[in-house]
Protein backbone atom coordinates (compact mmCIF):
# COMPACT_ATOMS: atom_id res chain seq x y z
CA UNK A 1 0.00 0.00 0.00
CA UNK A 2 1.78 2.86 -1.11
CA UNK A 3 -0.84 5.86 -0.35
CA UNK A 4 -0.03 9.29 0.65
CA UNK A 5 -1.91 11.71 2.88
CA UNK A 6 -1.79 14.68 4.22
CA UNK A 7 -3.51 14.87 7.93
CA UNK A 8 -7.52 15.31 7.17
CA UNK A 9 -7.94 19.19 7.81
CA UNK A 10 -11.47 21.53 7.55
CA UNK A 11 -11.94 22.64 3.93
CA UNK A 12 -13.55 25.80 4.25
CA UNK A 13 -16.23 26.49 1.44
CA UNK A 14 -16.42 29.59 -0.74
CA UNK A 15 -19.56 31.58 -1.15
CA UNK A 16 -20.70 31.07 -4.53
CA UNK A 17 -22.29 34.61 -4.72
CA UNK A 18 -19.91 37.06 -2.34
CA UNK A 19 -16.53 34.74 -2.95
CA UNK A 20 -15.48 35.41 0.53
CA UNK A 21 -14.19 32.35 2.29
CA UNK A 22 -16.80 30.53 4.59
CA UNK A 23 -15.43 31.26 8.63
CA UNK A 24 -18.21 29.07 9.81
CA UNK A 25 -18.97 26.49 7.40
CA UNK A 26 -21.77 24.11 7.22
CA UNK A 27 -19.74 20.62 6.44
CA UNK A 28 -16.63 19.42 7.60
CA UNK A 29 -15.85 16.36 5.85
CA UNK A 30 -12.40 16.00 6.77
CA UNK A 31 -13.69 15.53 10.74
CA UNK A 32 -16.20 12.68 9.60
CA UNK A 33 -13.59 10.22 8.16
CA UNK A 34 -10.71 11.47 10.06
CA UNK A 35 -10.09 8.39 12.63
CA UNK A 36 -10.76 6.13 9.61
CA UNK A 37 -9.18 7.28 7.06
CA UNK A 38 -6.50 5.08 5.99
CA UNK A 39 -8.93 1.80 7.32
CA UNK A 40 -11.10 2.85 4.75
CA UNK A 41 -8.90 3.72 1.90
CA UNK A 42 -7.37 0.23 2.15
CA UNK A 43 -11.02 -1.52 1.90
CA UNK A 44 -11.60 0.76 -0.95
CA UNK A 45 -8.22 -0.27 -2.61
CA UNK A 46 -8.76 -3.67 -2.23
CA UNK A 47 -12.48 -3.32 -3.65
CA UNK A 48 -11.26 -1.84 -6.47
CA UNK A 49 -8.35 -4.09 -7.18
CA UNK A 50 -10.80 -7.00 -6.61
CA UNK A 51 -13.77 -5.80 -8.85
CA UNK A 52 -16.09 -6.18 -5.71
CA UNK A 53 -18.07 -3.20 -6.63
CA UNK A 54 -21.29 -4.17 -7.26
CA UNK A 55 -23.81 -5.48 -4.04
CA UNK A 56 -20.84 -7.89 -2.82
CA UNK A 57 -20.32 -8.65 1.13
CA UNK A 58 -19.21 -4.63 1.16
CA UNK A 59 -23.24 -4.17 0.79
CA UNK A 60 -24.55 -6.42 2.76
CA UNK A 61 -22.37 -5.49 5.68
CA UNK A 62 -23.11 -2.03 5.97
CA UNK A 63 -26.96 -3.59 5.39
CA UNK A 64 -26.52 -5.66 8.05
CA UNK A 65 -24.66 -3.10 10.46
CA UNK A 66 -27.63 -0.24 9.53
CA UNK A 67 -30.27 -2.79 10.38
CA UNK A 68 -28.84 -4.25 13.60
CA UNK A 69 -28.28 0.15 15.11
CA UNK A 70 -32.21 0.50 13.69
CA UNK A 71 -33.36 -2.50 15.56
CA UNK A 72 -35.09 -3.63 12.34
CA UNK A 73 -34.98 -6.83 10.34
CA UNK A 74 -33.89 -5.75 7.05
CA UNK A 75 -31.50 -2.66 5.56
CA UNK A 76 -32.25 -2.69 1.39
CA UNK A 77 -29.05 -0.24 0.31
CA UNK A 78 -30.30 1.78 -2.74
CA UNK A 79 -28.75 4.87 -5.12
CA UNK A 80 -30.59 7.23 -3.28
CA UNK A 81 -33.16 9.01 -0.74
CA UNK A 82 -35.11 9.82 -4.09
CA UNK A 83 -35.18 5.93 -4.92
CA UNK A 84 -35.50 4.86 -1.64
CA UNK A 85 -38.94 6.49 -1.31
CA UNK A 86 -40.13 5.62 -4.95
CA UNK A 87 -39.30 1.81 -4.84
CA UNK A 88 -40.84 1.72 -1.29
CA UNK A 89 -44.07 3.47 -3.28
CA UNK A 90 -43.61 0.43 -6.25
CA UNK A 91 -43.11 -2.43 -4.01
CA UNK A 92 -46.61 -1.18 -1.91
CA UNK A 93 -48.06 -1.30 -5.30
CA UNK A 94 -48.91 2.81 -5.42
CA UNK A 95 -49.35 3.66 -8.76
CA UNK A 96 -51.98 6.19 -10.89
CA UNK A 97 -55.28 6.59 -9.11
CA UNK A 98 -53.55 6.34 -5.75
CA UNK A 99 -53.31 9.42 -3.29
CA UNK A 100 -50.45 9.97 -0.87
CA UNK A 101 -50.77 11.91 1.70
CA UNK A 102 -47.58 14.24 3.10
CA UNK A 103 -46.43 17.55 4.48
CA UNK A 104 -46.40 20.55 2.19
CA UNK A 105 -43.18 21.88 3.55
CA UNK A 106 -41.28 18.51 2.99
CA UNK A 107 -37.72 18.92 0.59
CA UNK A 108 -39.14 17.97 -3.24
CA UNK A 109 -38.02 14.61 -3.09
CA UNK A 110 -40.54 13.41 -0.89
CA UNK A 111 -43.91 14.92 -3.21
CA UNK A 112 -41.37 14.03 -7.02
CA UNK A 113 -41.66 10.18 -5.38
CA UNK A 114 -45.11 9.87 -5.06
CA UNK A 115 -45.25 11.64 -9.25
CA UNK A 116 -42.94 9.33 -10.41
CA UNK A 117 -44.76 6.57 -9.18
CA UNK A 118 -47.69 7.90 -11.23
CA UNK A 119 -50.07 8.68 -8.10
CA UNK A 120 -51.25 12.03 -6.75
CA UNK A 121 -49.40 13.79 -3.91
CA UNK A 122 -52.08 15.11 -1.32
CA UNK A 123 -50.39 17.83 0.91
CA UNK A 124 -51.16 18.92 4.34
CA UNK A 125 -49.86 21.85 5.97
CA UNK A 126 -47.84 21.13 8.83
CA UNK A 127 -48.00 22.26 12.84
CA UNK A 128 -46.89 25.71 13.17
CA UNK A 129 -44.53 25.16 16.01
CA UNK A 130 -43.51 21.58 15.78
CA UNK A 131 -43.04 22.01 11.61
CA UNK A 132 -43.96 18.61 11.42
CA UNK A 133 -47.20 16.77 9.83
CA UNK A 134 -49.91 16.03 12.75
CA UNK A 135 -51.56 13.12 12.80
CA UNK A 136 -55.29 14.86 12.93
CA UNK A 137 -54.25 16.84 9.71
CA UNK A 138 -52.81 13.61 7.86
CA UNK A 139 -56.21 11.79 8.87
CA UNK A 140 -58.15 14.88 7.90
CA UNK A 141 -56.73 14.34 4.49
CA UNK A 142 -57.46 10.62 3.89
CA UNK A 143 -60.10 9.47 0.87
CA UNK A 144 -61.24 6.58 -0.18
CA UNK A 145 -58.52 6.46 -2.75
CA UNK A 146 -54.99 6.90 -0.16
CA UNK A 147 -53.13 4.10 -0.73
CA UNK A 148 -50.37 5.75 1.81
CA UNK A 149 -49.14 8.40 3.92
CA UNK A 150 -45.45 10.02 4.23
CA UNK A 151 -44.29 11.73 7.65
CA UNK A 152 -41.78 13.39 7.43
CA UNK A 153 -38.76 13.81 9.76
CA UNK A 154 -37.89 17.30 9.59
CA UNK A 155 -34.70 19.03 10.11
CA UNK A 156 -34.16 15.73 12.33
CA UNK A 157 -37.42 15.67 14.92
CA UNK A 158 -39.31 12.68 14.91
CA UNK A 159 -43.02 13.31 14.12
CA UNK A 160 -45.51 11.01 16.54
CA UNK A 161 -46.25 8.04 14.90
CA UNK A 162 -48.71 6.39 16.90
CA UNK A 163 -51.78 7.80 16.64
CA UNK A 164 -51.08 8.19 13.19
CA UNK A 165 -50.62 4.13 12.52
CA UNK A 166 -53.38 3.48 14.06
CA UNK A 167 -55.71 5.55 12.08
CA UNK A 168 -53.94 4.69 8.64
CA UNK A 169 -54.30 0.88 9.94
CA UNK A 170 -57.08 0.92 10.74
CA UNK A 171 -57.91 1.82 6.64
CA UNK A 172 -55.40 -0.61 5.09
CA UNK A 173 -52.90 2.39 4.14
CA UNK A 174 -49.17 2.54 4.40
CA UNK A 175 -47.43 4.73 6.21
CA UNK A 176 -43.69 5.21 4.88
CA UNK A 177 -41.50 7.30 6.56
CA UNK A 178 -39.42 9.65 5.09
CA UNK A 179 -36.24 9.29 7.84
CA UNK A 180 -33.64 11.51 5.30
CA UNK A 181 -33.11 13.54 7.72
CA UNK A 182 -33.42 11.63 10.66
CA UNK A 183 -30.99 8.99 11.45
CA UNK A 184 -30.85 7.95 14.54
CA UNK A 185 -33.63 9.97 15.65
CA UNK A 186 -35.95 8.57 18.31
CA UNK A 187 -39.49 8.98 20.05
CA UNK A 188 -40.45 6.62 22.84
CA UNK A 189 -37.50 4.36 22.54
CA UNK A 190 -38.05 3.47 18.84
CA UNK A 191 -35.74 4.95 16.12
CA UNK A 192 -37.16 7.00 13.00
CA UNK A 193 -37.93 4.26 10.06
CA UNK A 194 -39.00 1.86 12.46
CA UNK A 195 -42.76 1.83 13.18
CA UNK A 196 -44.12 2.17 9.23
CA UNK A 197 -43.85 -0.01 6.78
CA UNK A 198 -41.09 1.19 5.54
CA UNK A 199 -38.27 3.97 7.16
CA UNK A 200 -36.48 5.69 3.95
CA UNK A 201 -32.94 7.02 4.52
CA UNK A 202 -30.83 9.30 2.02
CA UNK A 203 -26.83 9.34 2.91
CA UNK A 204 -26.51 11.97 0.50
CA UNK A 205 -23.45 14.28 1.66
CA UNK A 206 -25.63 16.99 3.84
CA UNK A 207 -27.01 14.13 6.20
CA UNK A 208 -26.60 13.33 9.77
CA UNK A 209 -25.00 9.53 8.62
CA UNK A 210 -23.52 10.77 4.58
CA UNK A 211 -21.60 9.19 2.01
CA UNK A 212 -18.91 10.67 -0.50
CA UNK A 213 -22.05 11.08 -3.04
CA UNK A 214 -25.04 9.52 -3.67
CA UNK A 215 -26.85 6.43 -1.68
CA UNK A 216 -29.54 5.58 0.39
CA UNK A 217 -31.80 2.58 2.01
CA UNK A 218 -35.07 1.39 2.73
CA UNK A 219 -35.74 -0.56 6.23
CA UNK A 220 -38.43 -3.19 6.95
CA UNK A 221 -39.69 -5.46 9.49
CA UNK A 222 -41.19 -7.39 6.44
CA UNK A 223 -39.29 -10.23 5.11
CA UNK A 224 -41.28 -10.40 1.77
CA UNK A 225 -41.20 -6.78 1.02
CA UNK A 226 -37.18 -6.98 1.54
CA UNK A 227 -36.97 -9.37 -1.16
CA UNK A 228 -38.99 -7.55 -3.20
CA UNK A 229 -36.90 -4.38 -2.81
CA UNK A 230 -33.81 -6.15 -3.42
CA UNK A 231 -35.03 -7.35 -6.77
CA UNK A 232 -36.57 -4.03 -7.60
CA UNK A 233 -33.44 -2.65 -7.18
CA UNK A 234 -31.33 -4.98 -8.91
CA UNK A 235 -33.39 -5.23 -12.52
CA UNK A 236 -35.96 -7.62 -10.88
CA UNK A 237 -33.57 -10.52 -10.39
CA UNK A 238 -34.02 -12.69 -7.37
CA UNK A 239 -30.50 -14.12 -9.50
CA UNK A 240 -28.50 -13.54 -12.82
CA UNK A 241 -30.90 -12.95 -15.76
CA UNK A 242 -34.01 -13.96 -14.12
CA UNK A 243 -35.89 -10.77 -14.68
CA UNK A 244 -39.17 -11.55 -12.30
CA UNK A 245 -40.16 -8.16 -11.88
CA UNK A 246 -39.74 -4.92 -13.85
CA UNK A 247 -37.34 -3.08 -11.66
CA UNK A 248 -34.64 -0.53 -11.98
CA UNK A 249 -30.66 -0.13 -11.36
CA UNK A 250 -30.34 1.34 -7.76
CA UNK A 251 -27.99 -0.35 -6.12
CA UNK A 252 -26.29 0.82 -3.23
CA UNK A 253 -22.79 1.61 -4.62
CA UNK A 254 -19.57 -0.59 -2.94
CA UNK A 255 -17.32 2.04 -1.98
CA UNK A 256 -20.19 4.14 -0.60
CA UNK A 257 -20.81 1.34 1.52
CA UNK A 258 -17.56 1.12 3.05
CA UNK A 259 -17.42 4.69 4.01
CA UNK A 260 -20.63 4.64 5.46
CA UNK A 261 -20.56 1.69 7.39
CA UNK A 262 -17.30 3.43 8.89
CA UNK A 263 -18.86 6.31 9.90
CA UNK A 264 -22.20 4.30 11.19
CA UNK A 265 -19.71 3.63 14.39
CA UNK A 266 -19.64 7.49 15.18
CA UNK A 267 -23.24 8.50 14.10
CA UNK A 268 -25.01 8.47 17.99
CA UNK A 269 -21.81 10.80 19.15
CA UNK A 270 -22.45 13.16 16.17
CA UNK A 271 -25.78 13.40 17.27
CA UNK A 272 -24.96 14.00 20.74
CA UNK A 273 -22.69 16.68 19.87
CA UNK A 274 -25.20 17.79 17.45
CA UNK A 275 -27.52 18.27 20.11
CA UNK A 276 -25.11 20.11 22.57
CA UNK A 277 -24.91 22.87 19.33
CA UNK A 278 -28.34 23.20 19.16
CA UNK A 279 -28.49 23.47 23.00
CA UNK A 280 -25.82 26.33 22.96
CA UNK A 281 -27.48 28.03 20.81
CA UNK A 282 -30.56 28.04 22.35
CA UNK A 283 -29.40 29.49 25.57
CA UNK A 284 -26.89 32.03 23.57
CA UNK A 285 -30.12 33.56 21.25
CA UNK A 286 -32.55 33.57 24.09
CA UNK A 287 -34.50 36.20 24.31
CA UNK A 288 -34.00 37.44 20.88
CA UNK A 289 -37.35 37.93 18.49
CA UNK A 290 -36.85 34.19 16.81
CA UNK A 291 -38.42 30.67 17.31
CA UNK A 292 -36.54 27.34 17.30
CA UNK A 293 -38.53 24.41 16.13
CA UNK A 294 -40.39 23.28 18.89
CA UNK A 295 -38.77 20.35 21.46
CA UNK A 296 -40.68 17.50 23.26
CA UNK A 297 -39.30 15.48 26.30
CA UNK A 298 -39.83 12.47 25.21
CA UNK A 299 -38.00 12.51 21.81
CA UNK A 300 -34.37 12.43 20.56
CA UNK A 301 -33.85 14.74 18.06
CA UNK A 302 -31.05 14.91 15.97
CA UNK A 303 -30.75 18.65 14.32
CA UNK A 304 -30.21 17.93 10.71
CA UNK A 305 -30.57 21.02 10.56
CA UNK A 306 -31.03 24.22 13.21
CA UNK A 307 -33.86 26.25 12.08
CA UNK A 308 -34.69 29.82 13.34
CA UNK A 309 -37.54 31.86 12.20
CA UNK A 310 -37.69 35.43 12.03
CA UNK A 311 -39.95 37.82 9.50
CA UNK A 312 -36.50 39.24 9.03
CA UNK A 313 -34.89 36.20 7.00
CA UNK A 314 -33.60 37.47 3.76
CA UNK A 315 -31.68 40.59 5.40
CA UNK A 316 -30.11 38.06 8.19
CA UNK A 317 -29.40 35.67 5.76
CA UNK A 318 -27.60 38.27 3.48
CA UNK A 319 -25.93 39.75 6.52
CA UNK A 320 -24.68 36.25 8.40
CA UNK A 321 -22.77 35.47 4.76
CA UNK A 322 -21.31 39.08 4.53
CA UNK A 323 -19.73 37.88 7.84
CA UNK A 324 -18.34 34.37 6.41
CA UNK A 325 -21.31 32.32 8.08
CA UNK A 326 -22.61 29.68 6.04
CA UNK A 327 -25.96 30.31 6.42
CA UNK A 328 -28.72 28.55 4.37
CA UNK A 329 -32.39 28.45 3.42
CA UNK A 330 -34.38 25.11 3.64
CA UNK A 331 -36.33 25.54 1.50
CA UNK A 332 -36.92 28.98 -0.35
CA UNK A 333 -39.88 27.73 -2.06
CA UNK A 334 -42.67 25.85 -0.71
CA UNK A 335 -43.25 22.15 -2.64
CA UNK A 336 -47.10 24.14 -4.06
CA UNK A 337 -45.16 26.61 -5.88
CA UNK A 338 -42.62 24.28 -7.93
CA UNK A 339 -43.25 24.68 -11.41
CA UNK A 340 -43.09 20.38 -11.61
CA UNK A 341 -45.86 20.44 -10.01
CA UNK A 342 -48.00 23.02 -11.82
CA UNK A 343 -50.16 20.32 -13.15
CA UNK A 344 -51.71 19.63 -9.78
CA UNK A 345 -52.74 22.89 -10.17
CA UNK A 346 -52.53 23.95 -6.10
CA UNK A 347 -53.33 27.42 -5.44
CA UNK A 348 -50.41 29.68 -4.78
CA UNK A 349 -52.01 30.96 -1.20
CA UNK A 350 -53.18 27.11 -0.55
CA UNK A 351 -50.76 25.68 2.48
CA UNK A 352 -50.33 29.10 4.44
CA UNK A 353 -48.02 27.58 7.06
CA UNK A 354 -45.58 25.79 4.51
CA UNK A 355 -45.83 29.29 2.92
CA UNK A 356 -44.87 31.31 5.99
CA UNK A 357 -41.84 28.50 6.96
CA UNK A 358 -40.56 29.03 3.24
CA UNK A 359 -40.67 32.79 3.88
CA UNK A 360 -39.11 33.30 7.40
CA UNK A 361 -36.55 29.91 8.28
CA UNK A 362 -33.06 30.12 8.27
CA UNK A 363 -30.35 27.41 8.61
CA UNK A 364 -27.39 28.53 11.00
CA UNK A 365 -24.70 26.16 10.65
CA UNK A 366 -24.36 22.85 12.62
CA UNK A 367 -21.84 20.42 12.94
CA UNK A 368 -21.01 17.57 15.35
CA UNK A 369 -17.53 19.13 15.20
CA UNK A 370 -18.80 22.67 15.87
CA UNK A 371 -16.64 24.65 18.54
CA UNK A 372 -18.73 26.49 21.39
CA UNK A 373 -16.45 29.03 20.45
CA UNK A 374 -17.80 29.31 16.41
CA UNK A 375 -21.45 28.54 17.86
CA UNK A 376 -20.92 31.67 20.13
CA UNK A 377 -19.74 33.85 16.89
CA UNK A 378 -22.36 32.73 14.56
CA UNK A 379 -25.01 33.68 18.05
CA UNK A 380 -23.19 37.00 18.30
CA UNK A 381 -23.92 38.19 14.77
CA UNK A 382 -27.52 36.97 15.03
CA UNK A 383 -28.03 39.42 18.08
CA UNK A 384 -26.16 41.96 16.67
CA UNK A 385 -28.48 42.58 13.28
CA UNK A 386 -31.81 42.14 15.16
C1 LIG B 1 -32.44 14.48 1.12
C2 LIG B 1 -33.88 14.15 1.20
C3 LIG B 1 -34.49 13.26 0.31
C4 LIG B 1 -33.82 12.73 -0.92
O1 LIG B 1 -32.63 12.10 -0.74
P1 LIG B 1 -31.54 12.03 -1.95
O2 LIG B 1 -30.55 11.06 -1.42
O3 LIG B 1 -31.00 13.40 -2.11
O4 LIG B 1 -32.24 11.54 -3.15
C5 LIG B 1 -35.81 12.93 0.52
N1 LIG B 1 -36.52 13.46 1.53
C6 LIG B 1 -35.98 14.36 2.38
C7 LIG B 1 -36.83 14.92 3.48
C8 LIG B 1 -34.65 14.75 2.24
O5 LIG B 1 -34.13 15.65 3.08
Amino acid sequence: MSLSLSAPVLQKARDPVEGNIMKIPRQNFAHQIEKDEWRVLEEIAAAIRSGQAILSEHVSDFEEDFARYLSVAHVVGVNSGTDALVLALRALGVGPGDEVVTQANTFHATVAAICLVGATPILVDPHPETFLMMADAAVGAFSSRTKAVIPVHLFGKPTPLIELIEAAEARGIYVVEDSAQSHGASRDGAKTGTLGIFGCFSFHPSKNLAASGDAGAICTNDGDLAQKLRMLRHLGQPQTHSHILLGCNSRLDAIQAIILRAKLRHLDAWNRARSSVAARYRTALSGCPITFQALDADETHVFHLLQIRTDRRDQLYQYLRQRGIDAKICYPTPVHRQPAFSHLDWPQDAFPVSSALAAELLCLPIRPDMTPGEVDFVSQAVREFL
